[in-house]
């Protein structure tokens, strides 16, 4: 059933695979370089198994991986080892450092070694981070969105309230200073 899969690098056939003891998920693996490439959904599977029920953000862990895989030795589009399209390079989750290549219709294939790395990042809280930063984004949309709303000369109160009196640009700018300075304090 899996003989016509083949590794996108090595061009050897893979083996399937179990990853996890008594786990129904099988991956395939190359042999030679140790890759591994996950039908879809089953990547996600296999690391929602193995993290932590108490998981919390370790930074330093993150960044670390990060540094370490943060110049791929050879960036190159590698076929679908199903459909033998290209696939597309993407990051996967906020600073693992890892670039997976995707099959939009099939799956995700791994270079030998990055899952351990996914292992890592997700025991570090990674998907923690994950939610934070998209929280942190959309949190600094709103504020841009609603500062623009309130002060049509920019979102920085300084520029009105310093900028006029050091440039001496005219007492209008400088009572519209002085009065948001007064709404504010
Ligand atoms: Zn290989
Ligand atoms: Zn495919």
């Amino acid at each position: 059933m899996n003989e016509s899969r083949l590794c996108p690098h090595c061009r050897l056939v893979l083996t399937p695979t179990s990853l996890l003891d008594g786990d129904p998920v099988e991956v395939d693996v190359c042999p030679r370089c140790c890759g591994i490439w996950f039908d879809v959904n089953e990547l996600e599977q296999v690391l929602e198994a193995v993290r932590h029920p108490e998981a919390r953000v370790d930074r330093r862990l993150i960044s670390s991986l990060a540094e370490r895989h943060a110049t791929p030795v050879e960036v190159r589009y590698v076929p679908c080892p199903i459909c033998a399209e290209r696939m597309n390079r993407c990051a996967h989750g906020h600073r693992s450092g890892i670039v997976v290549d995707r099959c939009h219709t099939h799956g995700v294939w791994l270079d030998g070694g990055e899952l351990e790395v996914l292992f890592e990042w997700g025991a570090a809280g990674g998907h923690i981070l994950d939610a934070a930063v998209r929280e942190e984004r959309r949190m600094e949309d709103q504020r841009r969105e609603r500062a623009a709303a309130v002060e049509p000369y920019g979102s920085d109160p300084l520029c009105l309230t310093l900028g006029p009196r050091r440039h001496s640009s005219g007492w209008l700018a400088d009572a519209l200073g002085d009065f948001i300075m007064r709404l504010m304090g």
